[in-house]
């Protein structure tokens, strides 16, 4: 008797399962593409610890017939293809008819539906086994409950993460679906706290807002291209406000979200020069092309698409984006306008500043500038810097703590974005205390002569690695210096960003930034570390998130987390590439680099100097 036989059906189940459902956040998906098929107006998700031990999916769509609850939860079943046909032009979210099978398979699975003219019923399946359907009275739609995943099947269960973990990724699916279809009214519900409630919006920036806060929305720039066939809409970031992680990069076709990574290096390449490297931007795009230019059938959980012409979508975004960069005046942030601002330039949001002595970010805390560096002279201040001071309910004038230790050097040090006290760097290059002449480049790079040679530093790259390194030895010797600010600043957030500042509170405390809940998406800073300056809360808690998001998905412990709150902050109070810095700045900078540690290589592992030195140049001039 031969040895091959035929799986029986329960087994096939299970081994789609292994493909299919990983995680709760792919019983999320594959339940709120089902529901969305059924073409609903509303859709309320609920789960319980992270969707392990419940993954409830309401929607008031078509509905299911009595007669077919059975054959929705066998495999290969689907009321959504007749024929192989119809794979070539798939306008449904699902089509495989694997999911709900191999969920019943691996988890408790209950159904409840009623079409609009019909009778409602029931069906249950436990670890594969199907029971009979019963009638059940209901309002008209569908619910489906995924009980204890994985509860039949210690060794996958064994791979789920802790439940803040699996929650991460399902809220994360919920997201990603939800900015997809707009038009859909959704709800979301962890453990009895409601997270989201977004209600139907006729426009894609309304649902980003609802989503990601409107401090996100509202600086987003729309963009939109079409080549006759394919055509591309939807929203970018501008490149000051980056982020660490690929979070809020968002990419959509026929209604789907997909993974793509070569779109992404498209997208890379559109702001190449405009981000540091490792940073990345915030898009949300939408691809509309004829249904026979893209397969969705590569996938099992459907999260990739291939497309027949890649190569046009990658050339369409990279145009797109380059053209909107050029178009929007984005030269701001790299080169500050020339000359100066007129002094009244400054009054509005700003008055009142510039006579307290605000230093730029950690600048001036360890240095006393030399007393004969004369009033601050009108800023050159970058344009851009302006819009955002008015960004994200500033405060007028944000409370300073003048009496905080160790910056009353009583010397007017320059507001953060570029008073220049004293003459103008650049011109005749004083000696540093250090002993070596330093002199601003393109107001982004220091040029030192030292005994050696030329050091040429990334302005950038070298204070943020000045200001961790000092943030990180505060917080280590217990001595980090927090101001606490006078007039608290309120930032506006995503709701699931409110969730994860309030689960890491304690963290962010202990990197001195003082973080409460103020109802809805709104947040209120009360406290930041001296170090920062005058950088405005609201940026640092946005970057911070960005980071806490990425560590604690990778479940990091608490001492690394602090660390990674470090780095945020000192990445968005140090000075920017396009900053004019004064000389005693600039010296203050060069000398300093002398004294912390591991200086040679910024946060993120960028080199924050090159040097050239005198034999190398020696040689290249044939001096030798
Ligand atoms: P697929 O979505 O690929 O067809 P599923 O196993 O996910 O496969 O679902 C099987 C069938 O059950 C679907 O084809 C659909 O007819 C029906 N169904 C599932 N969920 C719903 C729902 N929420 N509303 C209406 N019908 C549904
Ligand atoms: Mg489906």
């Amino acid at each position: 008797m031969g040895r091959i036989h035929k799986l029986p059906v329960s087994v096939v189940n299970r081994i789609a399962a292994g493909e299919v459902v990983e995680r709760p956040a792919s019983i999320v998906k594959e339940l709120l593409e089902n529901a969305l098929d059924a073409a609903p107006a509303r859709i309320d998700v609920e789960l319980d610890q992270g969707g392990v031990a419940l993954v409830r999916v309401v929607d008031d769509g078509g509905g299911i017939e009595p007669d077919d609850l059975p054959l929705a939860v066998a495999a290969h079943a689907t009321s959504k293809l007749r024929s192989a046909d119809d794979l070539e032009r798939i306008e449904t979210l699902g089509f495989r008819g694997e999911a709900l099978a191999s969920i019943g398979a691996v988890a408790r699975l209950v159904i409840r539906s009623r079409t609009p003219g019909g009778d409602g019923a029931s069906i249950e399946v436990d670890g594969g086994r199907v029971a009979e359907v019963v009638p059940h009275g209901c309002a008209a739609g569908t619910t489906v409950e995924v009980h204890q995943l994985f509860g039949n099947v210690p060794a996958r269960r064994a791979f789920l993460r802790a439940a803040a973990t699996e929650w991460s990724h399902a809220a994360e699916a919920f997201v990603r679906t939800a900015l997809a279809h707009p038009g859909v009214a959704f709800t979301l519900t962890h453990n009895g706290r409601r997270i989201h409630d977004l209600p139907a919006s006729d426009s894609w920036l309304g649902r980003i807002a609802a989503l990601h806060g409107a401090g996100v929305a509202d600086r987003l720039l729309p963009v939109e291209a079409d080549d006759g066939e394919i055509a591309v809409h939807g929203f970018v970031g501008r490149p000051e406000d980056d982020m660490s992680s690929t979070r809020l990069q968002h990419l959509f076709v026929a209604g789907r979200p997909f993974r793509d990574r070569a779109i992404l290096h498209a997208v890379q390449e559109g702001y190449r020069g405009l981000l540091l490297s490792g940073r990345q931007p915030i898009v949300f795009l939408r691809f509309d092309l004829p249904a026979d230019m893209v397969d969705v059938n590569v996938h099992p959980s459907k999260m990739e698409v291939r497309f027949r012409e890649p190569s046009r979508l990658y050339r369409l975004v990279l145009s797109t984006l380059r053209t909107k960069f050029l178009a929007t005046d984005m030269t701001a942030r790299m080169k500050p306008p020339a000359g100066s601002l007129p002094a009244q330039s400054l009054s509005g949001s700003l008055s009142g500043q510039a006579d307290v002595a605000i230093p730029r970010a950690g600048l001036p805390a360890t240095v006393a500038l030399p007393r004969h560096a004369g009033p601050p002279v009108a800023a050159a201040r970058p344009l851009w810097e302006e819009d955002a001071a008015h960004d994200g309910d500033l405060p007028a004038v944000p409370a300073v703590a003048t009496d905080a230790g160790g910056i009353a050097t009583g010397v007017p040090a320059g507001i953060p974005t570029g008073t220049a006290a004293g003459p103008p760097a650049g011109r005749s290059a004083p000696v540093a205390d250090s002993g070596e002449r330093a002199v601003q480049m393109h107001d982004r790079y220091i040029v030192v002569e030292s005994r050696d040679g030329i050091e040429v530093i990334d302005q950038h790259a070298l204070h943020e690695r000045l200001l961790y390194e000092r943030l990180k030895s505060s917080v280590a010797a217990g001595g980090l210096e927090v101001q606490s600010l006078l007039v608290p600043e309120r930032v506006d957030l995503g709701p699931g960003e409110v969730a994860v500042l309030t689960e890491h509170a304690e963290t962010l405390a202990r990197a001195g930034m003082r973080v409460e809940p103020f109802g809805g998406s709104t947040v209120i800073v009360t406290s930041k570390p001296v170090l920062t300056g005058r950088t405005a809360a609201a940026t640092i808690i946005r970057e911070v998130l960005d980071r806490l998001a990425a560590a604690a998905e990778s479940a990091a412990a608490t001492g690394m987390l602090v660390d990674e709150v470090l780095h945020g902050i000192a990445c968005k109070a140090a000075i920017k590439a396009g900053d004019p810095l004064s000389q005693a700045e600039v010296d203050a900078l060069v000398r300093e680099r002398l004294v912390v540690r591991e200086s040679h290589h910024c946060p993120h592992g960028r080199p924050t100097s090159l040097t050239l030195s005198r034999q190398e140049l020696d040689r290249q001039f044939r001096r030798t």
